[in-house]
């Protein structure tokens, strides 16, 4: 049931047959010469509506917002603060806790430090608020990233890399713009740097050009089979 497709009776009818609800979550950052800005949700939100073709599950309207650090300065990002972030989880989760959904899933495409802290900074505390309430905070990448180990040639590969390239190629060929090369930038440690664009130039982590849309259908299906087992396992955990 993908939320903002169905009317109101069409939730109420939902509400009868399952109370948990997926809200997916990216970011609009660069993702390299040839990706798409809002990569990072474009691909979760494919696999979410796959999942929900398979399951009984709501799926509520994609976030395109997160909190990128190293990309800030990179064209084309919109970073949001950690406080904006936790504020529209928090009343998202809070409103549709008012419309008796109890299951949350918060699937991230993004797997940023800060961006994922945050999340699970909201989570604790909705789930202190909300008695009935059970909260998932899960980063896409995490939860396959041993069998996407099985797909992906790329040692090291990350951000705009072979993974992320192969699942845009799947889910949306036509917004792929020609393969940069590959680059593995050497960010500073402990040091945060001012000019993070002089580190990371490209943009890419990984090597795009290993990609493909045979590989991205298979880490999807991966992805969509991870999502469909967790979502029954979180239905019966017991918190
Ligand atoms: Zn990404």
């Amino acid at each position: 049931m993908i939320i903002q497709e169905i009317t109101m009776p069409e939730f109420e009818e939902g509400l009868k047959k399952t109370q948990t609800v997926i809200i997916p979550i990216g970011t609009t950052e660069e993702h390299g010469p040839h990706l798409p800005l809002a990569t990072d949700i474009i691909h979760v939100y494919e696999m979410v509506k796959e999942v929900a073709r398979k399951v009984q599950v709501f799926i509520a309207p994609p976030i395109y917002y997160g909190i990128c650090r190293s990309t800030s300065g990179h064209t084309g990002t919109i970073t949001i603060s950690g406080h904006t972030l936790k504020s529209i989880i928090k009343d998202i989760v809070r409103s549709l806790y008012e419309h008796r959904m109890r299951n949350f899933m918060i699937i991230s495409g993004h797997a940023g430090g800060t961006h994922m802290s945050s999340l699970f900074e909201i989570g604790e505390l909705l789930l202190d608020e909300l008695p009935e309430s059970k909260i998932a905070v899960i980063s896409l990448f995490h939860l396959i990233s041993k069998e996407s180990q099985e797909v992906v040639e790329t040692k090291g590969d990350g951000h705009a890399g072979e993974l992320e390239t192969s699942l845009i190629m799947h889910v949306r060929p036509d917004l792929v713009k020609d393969l940069p090369e590959s680059f593995f930038p050497r960010m500073p440690q402990y040091f945060l740097a001012r000019d993070k664009k002089k580190y990371w130039p490209a943009g890419v982590w990984g090597n795009p050009k290993k990609a493909s849309a045979e590989k991205g259908k298979r880490i999807f299906d991966i992805a969509v089979d991870r999502i469909v087992h967790l979502k029954q396992e979180f239905e019966k955990f017991k918190g």
